[in-house]
């Protein structure tokens, strides 16, 4: 039977802990632990209510290696999620190398200190997960995760050479309060605060954040939305893996409301993660932002509306031109009916669950530390179909492609 064990009880956390319980054929033994044990006890209520499974619960501390470790040990997991903050990366890599156990993660590293965030310090593990015999799988949520695994698999089946990629994350929902982010504040507002990257011609090209976007019209009547370049971590990985990328671009959707507030918390130096004396009290100004702002965990009771998150690509195919669309649409209030959580959590959720159990399935069980886009796409993709991400793909014109036109306006 296997053994599982899944750190972090957040918005993600739940989602991922929900999903797990219900593919018992998979995933036999279930522990959840995280810094807060009551919010893990919550989640396990919810999921024992919904699914009739019993998790185990328990805290720790996910900095701590040894701590980490001897936790691992004593559930006698073989496989950890961590879907705690990226922060926790590194050392959740340790503790996994020290008792011998698989790893998997939805986001990559990030030092507390700069907001700077790159595949560089978890690629340095491959050596040391080979020589383990361990595996390592990175970035098994939506974006990065499927985002990967799609162009993975248009790869396989539709392109000889892949030559550009944007993709388009629209999140078309709405929460009903005045500001509030879809996930982890103090991650949310590093990743959209940081400048932009994207890929060019052999190299990334640097411009200011939020500085490009244009109107994008999502199919199936998901809606017309602004959406901003900007940088994610998926385009590192992929354009070092599909070395006949010429462009990639990411593209993420913010309603003027999110902008405006953005912006003045940005002029007023809360978006701040250097160190501020109040009252004697060292504090971080983002952190405490975090501190005040809604739950992410808790928008899905007031969510409605569908995320939209797809693959533009173009290429060659038998020495033609091609292009392709592929993506997923999520409906927010269909996700808080099925596990009490809004689209976000759910679609990073349920791939690091079809990631996990990939990797217990041993299909993408290689000792070593791999992107999603390194293993063979066809399981994963079958599964989204069945785990409640159904996907779908449309041939555009290339034009269309090239100016992310992929429904009528
Ligand atoms: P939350 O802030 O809701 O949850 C994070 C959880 O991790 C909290 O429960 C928190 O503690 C716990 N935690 C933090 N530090 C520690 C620690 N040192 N030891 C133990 N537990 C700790 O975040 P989300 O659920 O929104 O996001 C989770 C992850 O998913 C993030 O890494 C985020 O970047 C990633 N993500 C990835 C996406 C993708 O598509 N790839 C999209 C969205 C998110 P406590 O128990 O005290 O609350």
């Amino acid at each position: 039977m296997n053994k599982v064990l899944i750190i972090g009880a957040g918005g993600v956390g739940s989602v991922v802990a929900h999903k797990c319980a219900m593919v018992p054929e998979v995933f036999g033994e279930i522990t959840l632990a995280s810094r807060t044990v009551s919010k893990c006890e919550a989640i396990a209520a919810e999921v024992l209510q919904r699914t009739g499974r019993t998790i185990a619960t328990c805290k720790v501390d996910a900095d701590n290696v040894a701590e980490t470790a001897t936790l691992i040990r004593k559930t006698g997991a073989t496989l950890l999620i961590n879907v705690a903050l990226p922060y926790q990366d590194l050392t959740l890599m340790d503790a996994c190398l020290e008792a011998g156990c698989d790893y998997l993660d939805t986001a990559n590293y990030e030092p507390l200190d700069v907001a700077k965030f790159e595949y560089s310090w978890q690629w340095a593990y491959h050596e040391k997960f080979l020589a383990a015999g361990r595996s390592a799988l990175l970035g098994s949520g939506f974006d990065p995760g499927v985002t990967n695994v799609f162009t993975a698999w248009a790869l396989k089946h539709h392109f000889d050479e892949i030559h550009t990629l944007d993709i388009v994350d629209v999140n078309g929902g709405n929460h009903g309060k005045a500001f509030a982010t879809n996930f982890n504040p103090e991650i949310n507002i590093r990743e959209v605060t940081a400048p932009c990257r994207h890929f060019e011609n052999g190299d990334f090209v640097e411009t200011p954040p939020m500085s490009h976007h244009q109107s994008f019209t999502c199919p199936d009547g998901v809606g017309t939305y602004e959406i901003y370049r900007m940088y994610h971590e998926e385009l590192e990985s992929l354009v070092k893996h599909i070395p006949t990328l010429k462009r990639a671009q990411f593209w993420m959707s913010f309603s003027p409301n999110y902008l405006k507030h953005l912006e003045v918390l940005q002029n007023v130096g809360m978006t701040r993660i250097d160190p501020v004396s109040y009252n004697g009290v060292e504090i971080i100004p983002l952190q405490f932002l975090k501190a005040v702002l809604p739950n992410p965990g808790d928008l899905g009771q007031t969510t409605k509306g569908k995320t939209c998150i797809g693959n533009i690509i173009t290429g060659i195919k038998d020495g033609k031109n091609k292009a392709l669309y592929v993506y997923n649409i999520c409906d927010h209030e269909a996700c808080f009916a099925e596990v009490g959580s809004q689209a976000i959590s759910y679609t990073t959720g349920v791939p690091a669950m079809i990631g996990a159990k990939q990797m217990l399935a041993g299909t993408w069980r290689k000792p070593g530390v791999w992107n999603m886009e390194q293993h063979d796409p066809d399981a994963f993709m079958a599964d989204l179909n069945t785990h409640g991400l159904p996907w779908n793909f449309i041939e555009l014109p290339v034009e269309n492609a090239l100016t992310l036109k992929v429904a009528d306006q």
